[in-house]
């Protein structure tokens, strides 16, 4: 009797576990992905599968930092393309 309880606790546990991976999954790749050259506004975005994760403040540098892919293993480089904006606007009185 303890028996079937556990195993049908094992059970109903891998299911939840692959089910919230295929969540997972989806919320994490690009939508419309085409592998290669990435640019994206608020993620580092995988070149090779698309997986994306949300860039950091330590993501903010022009510096190119080597990368691998928490999804496919692979290896990939990112650096933050920073474009500038000058400003004028009339002083407050
Ligand atoms: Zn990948």
């Amino acid at each position: 009797m303890n028996k079937d309880i556990e195993f049908n606790g094992d059970d109903l546990v891998k299911s939840v576990e692959s089910f919230a991976m295929s969540l997972n999954k989806s919320d994490n790749i690009k939508p419309d992905f085409e592998p290669g050259n990435q640019y994206d506004a608020n993620n580092i975005v995988c070149p090779h599968c698309g997986y994306q994760r949300p860039a950091e403040s330590e993501d903010n540098s022009e510096d190119v930092f080597d990368d691998e892919c928490e999804e496919c293993g692979k290896e990939f480089v990112h650096w933050a393309q920073i474009s500038i904006s000058y400003v004028s606007i009339k002083p407050k009185n």
